[in-house]
């Protein structure tokens, strides 16, 4: 039996590989091996051999051996994200190289502040080729002590069986971020060696054996190349069935994990009843208020129809034809309505229409489409099929500009669908006066809201800390979530009465109670002007009890209007939204002038920045997660700071620097344990120490997990202030997804368990001479105002337009009047029972 030596890469203490912190490593899905913690900066090769693969990232390599032993070396752990910075190739593919030659030389400060390990792998991705492996242990020198060494196999591996069917598949769009490299190359040739059928992977004329890592990662497939499975034997069509939706799912690699569908897709009309409110007065429906205020108007449903299309069509040529005119024809049609907005001066929405029309060119899109045709396929049924498949890969990408796109690429594609069908299809304009009701809204559908005809809006999904109810509160338009389905049946023009603030729609109200709205409305106008004319005076209880009526803002827009409606400062910039929209993290550059900027539009009042919160329901494309069974108690908030710590460090520092002369602070989200806020702090003290800054930017923590709420006294002594998200706060305390629209309305955070809660969260930092803020939706609602100022709350940091109406409520009431209401709230039994007791005054 032949046997190879392998000696050690690299100088460095050799580890077990089931110990490296990567499943894909672990589970040796790549291959058996050793990992190595690195002790020098060069990467050198264990034996002699022919490089059959460098990745153009620089970080694996890939050598063959005389026999044939594919040998892989993998530096550091997630490395393929840092696009090549760091690692310096001393080879090429093809060259050959001799043991203890140099084949990667990398910087190691680098790796170790911005990879997630440098633990190194040299694994064997043919394993099929060796009977054992043995590998040594402790520590090793580069080039001279063995780091393993491997029993061949008698005979070679068994050729794949390509007698039998072939098999193509429909193109598949590749939707991890980093392309398929390494791990996800890995599972797929894993799950390829589990059958009997040859499998190859094609992306344009190339070609690679999917059952070889070293050839899938030979053909540098991208994020966005489309590619085909071939599988030939006598298992292909379950070959093609079986991996097809893996690799159009991401293959598991983390980034590319397709987004969990949205609760609200198991809501049909003819779904089973939900346990959510149902009311019995048929000209009643209910669901949960999302954004405050009142509408009277007709219903309108958004609504749209499935055009029917017929799979086979006639001679290739004259479907050809038939798709060609249509999209020469959607072409026109985008271009005319393009100009008809720019002489409307909406020059935004010009923009869309614009960005449709260029996707009607995208070559991507007509080859899936002309491949279909050319297997008899009729125009409407390949167009379909090109346009759904690109959309939906699409919309796997976490991320949400490009999840975006999918919406825009299917309106494009319904538009070409209905012009080859001659389906009428009018671009959907709501009439005047319209109530807008929709199974769901995408948070840019609902940016786009014509607001000059729709006067509020119902979907049967969402809840209310929803991002579409987090844009329609910042709108200012009346919303109302997870209303009963049956509001999909109304006929359009039913006359309604929307309520935001309790969360019902009234359906044929008589002539009477629409006066009655209509003078409430004229009231509420005429309260809405008196608060405003008062906003920027300060928020003083009728007994001189000063109160903090701050915003919570996405962005330097959004503080300048805060500071024209009375706010106080900021009290939440939710900084993940100057992560989003974009394909790659900001830098520290970018944060320091954002962060500068939103403080001089402040002059001088306070800013409060939340450091990045992203996971669970806000996933970044660039930021791979791990795929988690519940994302919403897994790696989210301070969690991934503390998981990336690069990441945290970077925006740390940013906002140190920001904070000198300015008056900042920071705040973490999430917190469960004393631990991760002591871990934050040290994080933060070394940044400081190393930028030279003074301390001033003082620190806080975000209380929304209910142990920070019930061990308050503890953190106390760790921060300055906390601020209570009341909207994790309820998640968490009344174990309801946020966002579910079968919950959202007994989500309610003026349940008494909650204001529980908030009065532990009180008394803890009163203890210690801390002030308590509360940003979650709670502080914006009118009738929790007083309820949170009794409980002793300074600071209430509400959205942007609810400043004035917020400020006026604390000027409504003494502080006495304040603390016997939050007693009273505190011995009630539901949260319906603490809103009796604060009635809205309409
Ligand atoms: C909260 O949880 O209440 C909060 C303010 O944070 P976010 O809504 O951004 O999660
Ligand atoms: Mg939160």
């Amino acid at each position: 039996m032949q046997t190879i030596e392998l000696k050690a890469p690299l100088d460095g203490v050799i580890l077990p590989l089931e110990q490296v912190p990567d499943p894909v490593f672990a589970q040796k899905m790549v291959g058996d091996g050793v990992s190595i913690d690195p002790l020098s900066q060069v990467l050198v090769a264990p034996c002699a051999g022919v490089v059959t693969n460098l990745h153009r990232a620089g970080h694996a390599v890939t050598l063959t051996t005389p026999s044939g032993i594919e040998l892989m070396m993998h530096i550091g752990l997630d490395t393929v994200n840092l696009k090549g910075e760091g690692f310096t190739p001393k080879v090429v593919t093809g060259q050959t190289v001799a043991a203890g030659d140099a084949l990667i030389a990398f910087d190691a400060d680098f790796l170790a502040t911005h990879a997630k390990s440098l633990l190194t792998q040299i694994v064997v991705t043919n394993g099929e080729r060796v009977a054992a492996y043995h590998p040594a242990s402790g520590l090793v020198r580069a080039g001279i002590d063995t780091v393993l060494s491997l029993d061949l196999a008698e005979g070679g591996a068994a050729e794949a069986q390509t007698s039998g069917k072939r098999v193509i598949s429909e193109a598949v769009l590749i939707p991890n971020p980093t392309g398929l490299h390494a791990r996800p190359a890995a599972v797929l040739a894993n799950l390829a060696k589990r059958f009997q059928s040859r499998v190859l992977i094609q992306r344009g004329d190339d070609q690679a054996n999917a059952k070889s890592l070293v050839s899938i990662m030979g053909l540098a497939i991208e994020q966005g190349d489309k590619v085909v499975l071939i599988a030939e034997g006598p298992d292909a069509e379950e070959v093609i069935a079986r991996l097809v939706p893996e690799l159009a799912s991401g293959l598991g690699d983390e980034g590319s994990t397709p987004a969990p569908a949205p609760a609200t897709t198991e809501i049909s009309a003819d779904s089973a009843p939900a346990p959510r409110p149902r009311s019995d007065d048929p000209n009643l429906l209910l669901g949960v208020a999302a954004s405050p205020g009142l509408a009277v108007g007709k219903v309108w449903r958004l609504r749209r129809e499935e055009i029917a299309v017929q799979e086979v069509g006639e001679a290739p040529n004259q479907e050809r034809r038939r798709l060609e005119d249509a999209l020469d024809l959607a072409r026109n049609q985008l271009e005319a309505l393009q100009a008809e907005l720019r002489g409307q001066a909406d020059p935004a929405k010009a923009a869309i229409f614009a960005a449709h029309q260029e996707l009607l060119g995208d070559p991507g899109l007509l080859d899936i489409a002309e491949s279909a045709i050319a297997k008899g396929k009729s125009a409407a049924f390949a167009w379909r099929a090109a346009f759904t498949t690109h959309a939906e890969g699409l919309a796997r990408l976490r991320n949400e500009l490009l999840a975006g796109r999918a919406n825009d690429l299917r309106d494009v594609g319904r538009r070409v669908l209905a012009i080859i069908t001659g389906t009428p299809l009018e671009e959907p304009q709501a009439p005047p006066d319209t109530i807008l009701i929709a199974e769901d809204l995408t948070p840019s559908d609902t940016a786009r809201l014509d607001r000059g005809r729709v006067l509020g809006f119902a979907t049967v999904g969402g809840g209310s800390t929803s991002h579409v109810a987090i844009i329609a509160r910042s709108l200012d338009i009346p919303a109302v979530a997870g209303i009963e389905p049956r509001a999909m049946d109304l006929p359009d023009g039913t006359p309604v009465i929307l309520d935001g603030s309790k969360g019902s729609l009234r359906l044929n109200p008589d002539p009477l109670e629409i006066a009655r709205i209509k003078t409430l409305k004229e009231r509420q106008a005429t309260r809405r002007a008196n608060d405003l004319a008062t906003a920027l005076d300060p928020a003083v209880t009728s007994d001189g009890h000063r109160i903090e009526v701050v915003a919570n803002i996405g962005g330097l827009e959004d503080a300048a209007r805060s500071v024209t409606l009375g706010g106080e400062g900021v009290g939440l910039l939710r900084s993940e939204f100057l992560y989003m929209d974009r394909t790659s993290a900001p830098t520290e550059e970018d944060q320091f002038a954002i962060y500068s900027a939103i403080a001089k539009a402040l002059d001088g009042r306070p800013l409060i920045i939340r450091t990045l919160d992203v996971g669970g329901d806000k996933p970044l494309a660039y930021l791979p997660m791990p795929r988690e069974e519940n994302p919403m108690l897994g790696i989210r908030g301070v969690r991934i700071g503390l998981d990336r710590p690069e990441i945290l460090r970077t925006q740390v520092r940013a906002i140190l620097r920001a904070g000198q002369g300015n008056r900042l602070r920071m705040m973490f989200p999430m917190i469960a344990t004393l631990d991760e806020i002591r871990s934050v702090k040290g994080l933060v003290e070394e940044e400081r120490a190393r930028l030279g800054v003074a301390d001033v930017v003082e620190l806080g923590i975000m209380v929304e997990v209910p142990a920070a709420a019930v061990l308050a006294r503890q953190f106390a002594r760790e921060v300055d202030f906390f601020s209570i998200g009341t909207n994790d706060l309820t998640q968490y305390t009344l174990a309801m997804d946020r966002g579910h629209p079968k919950l959202a309305a007994k989500a309610d955070a003026m349940n008494p368990a909650i204001l529980q809660l908030i009065a532990q969260t009180v008394e803890g930092a009163a203890a210690e001479g801390k002030w308590v803020g509360v940003c979650g939706g709670l502080a914006s609602d009118p009738q929790a105002v007083p309820i949170l100022v009794g409980l002793g709350v300074a600071e209430l940091s509400v959205s942007v337009p609810s400043i004035p109406a917020v400020k006026a409520q604390v000027r409504a009431r003494s502080l006495p009047q304040c603390q016997d209401l939050a007693e009273q709230a505190l011995a009630q039994d539901s949260a319906a029972a603490v809103r009796a007791l604060v009635p809205l005054d309409y």
